[in-house]
Order: C-alpha cells, then structure tokens, then sequence
C-alpha cells in the first residue's frame, strides 16, 4: 500500500479529467489522475467523432482518448490505474482518496470528473440476458449479432447512433422509441430515416425481454402507449440506450446532488461547496454532456484550482 501525494488530484478520465490533467500540470501542480473502470471515459466506446473541434476528417472516441491521455503524460501528470472506492472531504484540505488497490491518495485540491454510467430500463429480463442478447454499447458488443436481428432502445442521439453503427453487421435493425418523435439532432435523424436497413417502432415501450430457447433473448415484449396493446419483437440482441446517470455514488451525503443525481456546482463555475473540491464534466451537467464542454469545465476545474492553491499561500 503506497501513499501518493499531489496538490492536484483527479478523479476520473475522460475529458474532464483529462483537459484539468493537461491546466493542471501546465501550472506546476503535479496532478495525479485515478483512472477509474474505464480509462477514457464514455468516449472509449464510442466510434465516429466528428463534433470534437480541431479535426476535419472523422476521428474515432478511443483514439482521441489515447491522445489526451499522452498529452496529459507528456506535460507531467501521472496516471494511476486504479478506481477510488472512498473519499474524506471532511478533514480537507488536504482531502483523502483510497482506492481499490488499497493505494491512498492526498490532493490539497481535488477534481472530481467521474462522469455519468449508461441507464437499464429495470424491466424483467434485462439483468438476466445481460450479456447474452442485451447489452448497453452496440459499439462493445454489436460484432456478436453480424448477420442477425437487433434492436435498439432510446430516442436520443445515443440510440440512434447506435442504430447506424448496428447497420455495419445487420441488415435488420429496429429502434424502439416511447414517443412518435426522437430528441437526437436532425442531422442523425436524417441518417437513419435514409437507411433502408433501419425501421423504427413509434410510441411503444419494453415490458420484459425473454429468452428463447437456447436461453439466449428470443423477443422483446412491448406496450404501445397509444392503444394500449402488447405486442411481440422477435429479436437476437436489444441495445439499451437511454441515457445516462452520473457516477456520484462516492459523494453522496458528502456533497449537495440535485434531483437527478448530479453534483451541485456554483452556477457557471465548478466550484462544489467544499473550498478546494471541484466538479466537472457528465458528472456535475445534465444539460450539455458533451465532450467539447466537458474538456472545458475540465480546464475551468484546473484554472479555479490553482487559483485555490494561490489564495491559500498569500
Ligand atoms: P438522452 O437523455 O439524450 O436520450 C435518452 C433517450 O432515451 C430519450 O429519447 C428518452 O426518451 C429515452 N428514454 C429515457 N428513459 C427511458 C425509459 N425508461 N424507457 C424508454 N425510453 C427512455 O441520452 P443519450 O445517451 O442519447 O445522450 C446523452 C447526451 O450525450 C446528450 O446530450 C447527447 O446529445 C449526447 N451525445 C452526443 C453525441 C454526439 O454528439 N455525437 C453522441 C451520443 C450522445 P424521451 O425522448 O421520450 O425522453
């Protein structure tokens, strides 16, 4: 068990975490970044980025991860795989982090950009055929069903991304929507409306997912909320893609969340209540979640920070 101390510490990898990495160790404060499960954040399984400024040709998500994870490490960060499961916020600062490896970490600031985690619809079914006909990340998992019959859940940009990618190994993709319009941008609509490969189920939402035979899913049980009437999609693989939730569980009672589940923040600043605590990225913003903006509020983390730090040393 070691003891890693930092003016920064950083919870979490995405670009959030990242860009503060990059402010942070451009500024002297030898940040230390915990990884967490997924180093890279959201973005790693993903595909096609092509709204993430400063690249003209289509980038793909784990790559642009890669790199901001190299110019954090080139610029002096140190990365840490590891996932924090405690956090003293009490006693700070200095404020203390233990992680699973049994490490403890010691920042006298801390950033929290753990993000958000895709949401499951809790319906009968979904847990018992995880990973055996349903799954959250078509991106992850959609190879398994080339050739075969697959259905996608949600009506944001997230779903009917998935939608389209699902097309590069299925020719039968149907996405299933609660409402007659879908909240994803135009430009994504436009695509999946154009691909033959693609139908769409209006107004209709998941009761249960059941197993075939082989214990596998063998059909999806829907709802139409117009009518009333239950009907049978037979289906080899659905896509939950609802959403997402922030990942806050190790803040709870420690830190002011809203109604969602999200870390409180002053208005336009990453400041939490704790002097010296900052939040940024999917796990303090419910309204833009992209990465663009949470590379920013990274960087604003990063800049309040040292700020912080200056202010403590006059
Ligand atoms: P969103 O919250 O945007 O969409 C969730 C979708 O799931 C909605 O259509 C919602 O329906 C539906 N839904 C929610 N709960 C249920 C439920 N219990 N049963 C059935 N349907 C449900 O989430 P996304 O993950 O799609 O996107 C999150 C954010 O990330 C957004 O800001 C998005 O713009 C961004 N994003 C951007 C991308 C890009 O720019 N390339 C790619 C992917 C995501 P309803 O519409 O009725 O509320």
């Amino acid at each position: 068990m070691a003891t890693h101390r930092t003016k920064m510490l950083i919870i979490g990898s995405g670009p959030a975490g990242y860009s503060a990495a990059i402010y942070g160790a451009r500024a002297m404060l030898e940040p230390i970044v915990v990884q967490g499960i997924q180093p890279g954040g959201q973005l790693t399984i993903t595909t096609d980025v092509e709204n993430y400024p400063g690249f003209a040709d289509v980038i793909q998500g784990p790559w642009l991860m890669e790199q901001m994870q190299a110019q954090a490490e080139h610029v002096g960060t140190r990365m840490m795989w590891d996932t924090i499961v405690k956090v003293d916020l009490e006693s700070g600062p200095p404020f203390r982090a233990i992680g699973d490896s049994g490490d403890e970490y010691i920042g006298d600031t801390l950033v929290i950009a753990t993000g958000a985690q895709a949401k499951w619809l809790g319906v009968p079914g979904e847990q018992e055929l995880g990973g055996k006909g349903v799954s959250a990340c078509a991106t992850c998992d959609g190879f398994f069903y080339r050739g075969k019959k697959v259905a996608v859940i949600g009506g944001g940009n997230t779903a009917v991304e998935e939608a389209l990618y699902l097309t590069n190994h299925s020719d039968d993709v149907t996405l299933i929507h609660r409402r007659d319009e879908l909240r994803s941008e135009k430009i994504l609509q436009d695509r999946l409306f154009k691909n033959p490969k693609i139908s769409t189920l209006w107004n209709k939402t998941v009761e249960s997912f059941v197993a075939g035979e082989d214990g596998t899913l063998g059909h999806i049980v829907l709802r139409d909320t117009v009518s009333g009437e239950a009907s049978m999609l037979e289906v080899d693989g659905a896509f939950v893609a609802i959403g997402h939730a922030p990942a806050t569980e190790l803040f709870k009672g420690k830190l002011p969340l809203d109604g969602g589940g999200y870390l409180l923040t002053e208005p336009g600043s990453p400041k939490t209540e704790i002097p010296g605590v900052f939040a940024a990225g999917d796990v303090t913003d419910h309204t833009y979640r992209q990465a663009v903006t949470a590379a920013g509020m990274g960087c604003m983390a990063a800049l309040d920070a040292e700020r912080f730090l200056a202010s403590r040393e006059d």
